[in-house]
């Protein structure tokens, strides 16, 4: 394995360049732009605005027509940075605090190695998805026609993970990462006196009973060895004082691992809403989202991730529990094996999605190593 310290300080300068332009999903312009010069500079084949700003770079060595994808995202949230590092945010109201930047460095760093020194047999395709936050960007790419004009028979990413010392990586077989449902359920009813309810069809006691009745779905709905949430975060009325509401919204937010749980979430969901609808007199609509798709990483793959890994880490674990947190990168893997994988960000790093979050430049050059071991031993020329 070659010494990537040099190259270190080159991913660190780009690193603050793009945290202090941070660019919101689909509107990665500049970041896509500095990604395609980058890669270009290094002698990849480019193409951009791949399913919006999406860039797509390819590297290929050798005869064998073996294909993967190593895989980073681009994309900003809308936060505003507190932190007042040299490199901080200068688009005011937007803000690295997921590490994208730092993704997004140690992929093309591993892109330069790759591309000038080889060591593998076969095809690596590098893609920078944009809109990860939105989970919008990687379908975006694949309805672009992503799997078709740059085939790979499989996918890996990374992603940095507050808490997690520098140099450890963490990854397991199976569900690692949620799917997100979203829903709104709209009650409509008659509104009136509070003095005189049974004049009217109201809808805030039976949006109560709503409320508790979802949370039986996770109770006493699914089976107890399948892990979801169910969480209800808002409800909305035309009440006031002295007013009963007529119309209802109440908004949530639903996790689960597998996708029959989520189809089984949404069916108990809409019997429930119209149960409770008939009961007290009122209609109830049901709209049902479905944002994330659950990340499942492939048993096989992931050992090798974990195997490849272990050659350029302090430390490689194998994680027992997925989180219920989700990641676009799933839907990659709804076309292509592939293995999703954290990196230690460091004990202290504050949470990802907090204003003081940076990614931590120390953990650019690992991140880097693991990519190119990933690629090297699946793409092994021995
Ligand atoms: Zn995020
Ligand atoms: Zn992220």
């Amino acid at each position: 394995m070659m010494d990537t310290t040099a190259l270190e300080a080159e991913m660190t300068a780009w690193r603050h360049d793009l945290h202090r332009h941070p660019e919101f999903g689909f509107e990665e312009v500049r970041t896509a732009a500095f990604v395609a010069e980058k890669l270009r500079s290094f002698g990849l084949d480019v193409t951009e605005g791949v399913g919006g700003t999406g860039v797509v770079g390819t590297v290929q060595r050798g005869t064998s027509n073996r294909a993967i994808a190593l895989r980073a995202d681009m994309d900003a949230l809308r936060i505003t940075e507190t932190s007042e590092t040299g490199w901080a945010s200068t688009n005011k109201g937007v803000m690295h605090a997921c590490g994208h930047d730092g993704h997004t460095a140690m992929l093309l760093g591993a892109a330069q190695v790759l591309a000038q020194e080889g060591g593998f047999d076969g095809t690596i395709r590098f893609l920078f998805q944009p809109a990860e936050e939105w989970g919008k960007g990687a379908l975006a790419m694949i309805t672009d026609g992503l799997l078709s004009r740059f085939p790979f028979d499989e996918v890996f990413g990374l992603h940095n993970l507050p808490g997690l010392p520098v140099g450890h990586l963490e990854s397991r077989p199976g569900p690692i990462m949620s799917a997100e449902d979203n829903f709104e359920i709209t009650l409509h009813g008659q509104g009136g006196h509070a003095a005189r309810p049974q004049t009217t069809r109201e809808t805030m006691v039976p949006a109560c009973a709503l409320v508790l009745d979802l949370q039986t779905i996770v109770a006493r709905r699914l089976d107890p060895t399948d892990v979801a949430v169910l969480s209800v975060t808002e409800i909305l009325t035309d009440g006031t004082r002295n007013a009963l509401p007529g119309h209802a919204r109440i908004l949530g937010d639903a996790r689960s691992f597998r996708p029959e749980v989520s189809t089984r979430i949404e069916a108990e969901m809409r019997r429930i809403a119209s149960g409770i609808a008939a009961a007290y007199g009122v209609e109830a609509k049901v709209s049902y989202t479905r944002e994330f798709v659950p990340l499942i990483n492939d048993a096989d793959l992931t050992a090798e991730v974990l195997t490849a890994a272990e050659t350029v880490s302090t430390q490689v674990t194998e994680a027992s529990q997925p989180m219920t947190a989700s990641e676009d990168f799933a839907r990659f893997l709804d076309h292509v094996p592939g293995c999703f994988a954290f990196i230690g960000n460091g004990e202290t790093s504050a949470p990802l999605h907090s204003p003081t979050y940076d990614f931590n430049d120390t953990a650019l050059g690992h991140g880097c190593r693991v990519f190119i071991a990933i690629a090297r031993q699946r793409l092994s020329n021995a």
